[in-house]
């Protein structure tokens, strides 16, 4: 089957997504995107990236363009990712006409199954994700960014249950939750934006510390300071996340 896969938003210019706690959908949406795309090809689906990642003017021109390219390799199935944002609380799915699809269905039992709360599957008719694909369509909003939601957020959870939930059936592999074959030794860690508390900069041995010696990169923006480590193992990984404590942001996952 012919699968576009659109990661929500883009990661610079006109169609950022929503941010909060140190989150930023653009980059979520691309974490756990990337996971979806890697286990439909695994499960043997043609997948296509439909999402610009910059240059996008305004955010119709965003949108038009996924569906395009979408429509253009004439895919069987569109899935959109993205996390919602205003205080609430679950997972939703937008199809057309908030018709019940079956995959739409699959991949919401298995979020609530997450702990999530389930919102439904709503009227997406309005949606150019949703109502322009010439193909079935369905948005997922797999929680929300900025509520505590984000404490079971997990991009190898999150992309397994919808690159399975569109494939109707289990793909080998990614059966296990902590990473499994596919995904060890491609893991890295990421702080919270850590506040400078008015001193100039971080102490950095600290952390040297805590990464295990590890190559890390510090970035700086107008709210402060993100630690992001090298690739490492998964065991390596939890190690730094036990040490990081409440510093802790989350793993990003590449394969
Ligand atoms: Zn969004």
């Amino acid at each position: 089957m012919k699968i576009s896969v659109d990661f929500g938003h883009c990661l610079s210019g006109a169609d950022t997504g929503a941010a909060s706690q140190g989150y930023r959908e653009e980059i979520l949406t691309r974490e756990v995107g990337k996971i979806v795309v890697n286990l439909l090809k695994k499960a043997g689906h043609d997948v296509l990236i439909v999402s610009p990642d910059s240059g996008m003017t305004s955010v119709s021109q965003s949108l038009q363009y996924r569906v395009n390219k979408s429509n253009n390799w004439g895919a069987d199935f569109f899935v959109s990712i993205h996390f919602n944002s205003g205080g609430g609380y679950g997972t939703e799915i937008y199809t057309f006409n908030g018709k019940i699809i079956d995959r739409a269905k699959k991949v919401l039992d298995r979020f609530t199954a997450l702990g999530y709360i389930n919102r439904g599957i709503k009227d997406g008719s309005q949606l150019a994700v949703v109502k322009g694909p010439s193909c079935p369509s369905m948005l997922v909003e797999c929680c929300f960014i900025d509520t505590n939601d984000m404490e079971r957020y997990s991009s190898v959870n999150m992309g397994k249950i919808i690159a399975e939930g569109i494939n109707g059936g289990t793909i080998e592999g990614s059966s296990n939750n902590s990473g499994g074959d596919i995904m060890d030794k491609n893991v890295y860690v990421q702080t919270k934006t850590l506040d400078t508390d008015g001193v100039d900069g971080i102490q950095v041995n600290k952390y040297m510390e805590k990464f295990l010696n590890k190559n890390f990169y510090v970035k700086a923006n107008g709210s402060g300071i993100l630690f992001e480590s090298q690739y490492m193992t998964l065991d390596e990984a939890n190690k730094v996340k036990s040490n990081l404590g409440d510093e802790f942001l989350h793993f990003c996952f590449r394969s």
